[in-house]
């Protein structure tokens, strides 16, 4: 039988790219050892490191005005790292809010730099939606504006890139990023936690803009200081190597996969399937607005909350993996990064079908 995981992170990596790796485990590139017994600084780990950079370039179409930086500390990492390193004495940083994980970059930002809290939901009894991003009113000068792509555990995606005159917009595509095309140009900074669409967690990949990298912002520890990782190559201590070398290998897998065009398409058919499904159904529901709803993490839930247990009992045993809600939620979720296959999806609703037939 085979199994599917739809775990919201750390997700399932494509079965190729861990099939390659288990083969490489013990001896990497003959070299008799495993690459996570190896110097950083060996000429075949520095060739590895330049390798995954030049191949995220061409995935996302990056240009030489943005550095590249591979750090610790994964997602919330970066909520400090954000404000530590673009703090402006004189302003604050706007943060927009549309679910759990861009309120959580608040909590963390507060610790740092003076916020202006930005609420962009419209919610209802009846549904979940974001505000168009062109009704987003932003103050005059802020020091730049952070705002979250895909909530992770909310369901709820912005396809829009929010912009400002002045400001550096900055975003959180932890569960997003290498899903769907986006013009990087448009931004300023991007950061993602790698246990989603790029590999094991503890890694977060970060794009700056060069022109960002003078600001001062505040005193902050070493590892967090993008200036410094960019003058040291994202070695200004020992980096996580197995994270980066399977990172290399997601983005070998994606470029050979038709690269990000072909994901979206394939995104988009996962994503119209399941939301499909669940929109015909009268025993399962989504309420989040069809134009804000997340091709990456579909929250769903059963009209009949009390076949909970059950309905999770009953896909675990037909090798459907992962399916319990967030507990802030609850419900069910089911995560389709890049690495889940159609067939997964078709599995999964047919799955819910026959459930819901043996239980209406
Ligand atoms: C998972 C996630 C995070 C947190 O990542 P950690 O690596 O656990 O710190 C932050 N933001 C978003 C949108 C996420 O999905």
């Amino acid at each position: 039988m085979s199994k599917y995981n739809f775990c919201a992170g750390p997700a399932m990596l494509p079965p190729e790219v861990m099939a390659k790796a288990q083969k490489e485990f013990v001896d990497w590139q003959d070299l008799g050892v495993s690459v996570m017994e190896i110097s950083h600084r060996s000429k075949e780990f520095l060739a590895l490191t330049a390798k995954c950079e030049a191949s995220l370039r061409r995935l996302m179409d990056i240009s030489d005005e943005f550095e590249i930086l591979f750090m610790h500390g994964g997602g919330r990492g970066q909520f400090a790292a954000v404000p530590l390193n673009l703090h402006l004495d004189d302003k604050a940083a706007v943060y927009c809010e549309n679910g759990v994980w861009s309120k959580g970059a608040v909590t963390e930002a507060l610790k740092f730099t003076q916020v202006t809290e930005l609420d962009v939901r419209n919610d209802s009894d009846e549904q979940f939606s974001i505000k168009p991003v062109s009704e987003w009113q932003f103050p005059a000068d802020p020091s730049y504006i952070h705002y979250c792509p895909n909530e992770t555990i909310d369901g709820i995606e912005v396809f829009d890139v929010p912009s400002h005159p002045t400001a550096p917009i900055i975003a959180d595509m932890s569960s997003t990023i290498l899903s769907r095309e986006f013009d990087v140009n448009k931004f300023d900074l991007i950061y993602a936690g790698a246990q989603k669409n790029i590999g094991p967690s503890g890694l977060a990949i970060v794009i700056i803009r060069k022109t960002l990298l003078e600001r001062q912002g505040l005193a902050k520890p070493g590892v967090f200081d993008y200036a410094l990782e960019v003058k040291q190559g994202s070695m200004y201590n020992t980096p996580p190597t197995f994270a980066w070398y399977l990172a290399a290998e997601v983005f070998e897998w994606l470029e050979q996969n038709g690269g990000v065009k072909a994901m979206e398409q394939q995104n988009i058919a996962k994503a119209e399937l399941l939301y499909g499904f669940i929109d015909e159904s009268p025993f399962y529901n989504n309420k989040v607005a069809k134009h804000c709803r997340s091709r990456m993490n579909v929250p769903f839930w059963l009209n009949d909350e009390s076949l909970n247990q059950q309905f999770l009992s009953h896909a675990k045993e037909a090798g459907l993996l992962a399916l319990e809600g967030h507990r802030i939620v609850g419900g069910m979720r089911a995560s389709i990064y890049n690495a889940m296959p159609l067939a997964g999806v078709q599995a999964l609703v047919d799955f819910m079908a026959k459930f819901a037939k043996e239980n209406s």
